[in-house]
């Protein structure tokens, strides 16, 4: 499909996607702030343009959040579920033309862009609307005799409003949090990545006119300027971010006290003992370290391997490496698209470079053209190097030699990160060992640090962040704990 043909399947009506608009209150508005052009990574070509919300805006859509969220708690459960899940299954007839624009702007392939939207967002929407459609509370007993005529009960209430501010490279996922709020009975304020945003544009589109109240759920524009805005609002009782790091410092800053859910940055580390099933380790390191060039929060940022497997593993991925199809995104043959933008490149570049100083070798890749990064292979990594310490975000298998689980356990966890981490091993005692030792939030054993388990909670350890979305856990976040006592005597 042209982008000329996706714009004239867009719904009648659809605001121009050269002029983005925020949502606010049921209603879609210009932006009163700058504004800013998106480009295509692959072509450099502008694609559309976004206007920034104002501070006003932004204290409006707050205001709408709240009023509608008076009432929007009011509604049963069971109702607000069927609801929302009229409104995320009309999502489903544009996938398209959403994931083309997801693609366009950010570069991820088309295959991808609809593993995001279909496999991820509307999935996890659905179980969200599940989860908190059945989430209980708890009875319990007073605590002793003098009180023999109380009854215990602990209950879950909604907060309000509930703020969302989301990266560019799942510009649409996160949408899957703001569904979670709004089942445990809270209205939202978006606000989407503004390198990405015409998916999440036309997802709260389609949902905002499915018949959901006005104000539930609004959209609006910015950068940290605009973010900070809505953080540091009064009325703003939840705030859930995904993002990188030093942005989530900032925003707990910000925030001062207030429920904060942040889903930071990783620095996964993938490990091959000697016992591993080859195959499957393979591919996974593959997929861990190219998919969607790297740039995944879960991405594979270090692949520690036993030494007794070490020459053969490399020789693989060195030569899956080389036989990746990476071009256009648009392409539907094509298996790795071009890095999100120069700032990307730039910390790639750097981090490859400071490795080739150091002494590491460039098995494969190591170059770019515009923002086309060459998947990468680089062995002698030490634990000490920045492509071992930071998150490089790009298509790189920066491999450190190990000579047992014990070290790999040690250097593995002698990180500020701890998102996801994974292990192939045919043992089940190693499995147990490192499932229980390494200090990250997710711990997958012979499956790669990108595998997901839809339904249980998801989030970091240590830098990698604070509290958790998805399941019942990611429910509760957005909700105020009551402990409800009555004397019936
Ligand atoms: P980023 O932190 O630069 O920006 C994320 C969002 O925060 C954007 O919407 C941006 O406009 C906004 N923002 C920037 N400064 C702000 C401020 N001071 N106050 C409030 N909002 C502000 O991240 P990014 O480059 O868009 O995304 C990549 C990062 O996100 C990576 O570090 C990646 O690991 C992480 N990430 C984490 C997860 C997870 O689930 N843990 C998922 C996806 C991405």
């Amino acid at each position: 499909m042209t982008t000329t043909e996706a714009a004239s399947a867009l719904p009648q009506e659809f605001p121009t996607l050269e002029t983005l608009r925020s949502l606010i209150g049921g209603e879609w508005v210009d932006g009163a702030g700058a504004t800013k052009e998106i480009r295509n990574p692959a072509t450099g070509e502008a694609v559309s343009r976004l206007a920034f919300s104002s501070s006003e805006q932004i204290d409006e859509a707050v205001a709408a959040a709240k009023r509608a969220q008076r009432e929007w708690a009011k509604v049963p459960v069971a109702a607000r579920a069927a609801t929302l899940l009229d409104a995320v299954n009309a999502i489903e007839a544009h996938v398209e033309e959403i994931c083309l624009w997801i693609s366009k702007e950010m570069g991820k392939t088309l295959a991808q862009a609809r593993e995001e939207l279909v496999d991820t967002t509307l999935l996890l929407s659905r179980a969200s609307i599940e989860h908190g459609r059945t989430l209980s509370g708890q009875i319990q007993p007073a605590s002793d005799a003098h009180f023999a005529d109380r009854r215990v009960q602990v209950i879950y209430q909604p907060v309000g409003v509930t703020a969302f501010i989301s990266p560019w490279n799942f510009p649409v996922e996160m949408f899957m949090n703001c569904i979670a709020s709004m089942v445990m009975g809270n209205a939202c304020v978006w606000k989407p990545s503004e390198w990405a945003p015409s998916g999440p544009l036309i997802t709260a589109r389609i949902f905002a006119e499915a018949g959901i109240p006005a104000g539930l759920l609004n959209v609006v524009w910015g950068g940290a300027e605009e973010g900070e805005r809505l953080v540091a609002h009064g009325d703003v009782g939840v705030v859930c971010f995904t993002g990188s790091t030093a942005v989530g410092e900032q925003i707990s800053r910000t925030a001062g006290v207030k429920r904060l859910v942040l889903e930071l940055g990783g620095n996964g580390p993938l490990v091959i003992l000697d016992d591993a099933d080859l195959d499957r380790a393979v591919n996974a390191a593959v997929v861990d370290c190219f998919y969607q060039a790297g740039q995944v929060c879960t991405a594979a940022e270090r692949v520690l391997v036993h030494e007794a497997v070490h020459d053969e593993f490399v020789s693989r991925v060195a030569e899956a490496a080389r036989n990746l199809n990476v071009g256009d995104q648009l392409d539907e043959a094509t298996e790795m698209g071009p890095l999100s933008d120069q700032r990307i490149l730039d910390k790639v570049i750097a981090h490859v470079e400071d490795a080739r100083t150091a002494g590491a070798t460039i098995v494969t890749g190591g170059e770019h053209h515009g923002l086309f990064y060459q998947p990468t292979v680089i062995t002698g990594v030490t634990p000490d190097m920045r492509i071992a310490r930071e998150e490089t975000f790009g298509p790189v298998l920066p491999v450190i030699k190990i000579s047992s689980a014990e070290e790999a356990l040690k250097i593995a966890n002698d990180s500020e990160y701890g998102l996801t981490m994974a292990v192939f091993t045919s043992s089940l005692q190693t499995a147990y060992m490192m499932g229980e030792g390494l200090a990250a939030g997710q711990v997958n054993v012979n499956a790669g640090t990108t595998s997901a388990e839809v339904g249980a909670p998801f989030g970091g350890w240590k830098k990698s962040g604070i509290g958790r979305i998805l399941g019942e856990a990611g429910c509760r976040e957005f909700t105020n704990v009551k402990t409800l006592c009555i004397s019936t005597g």
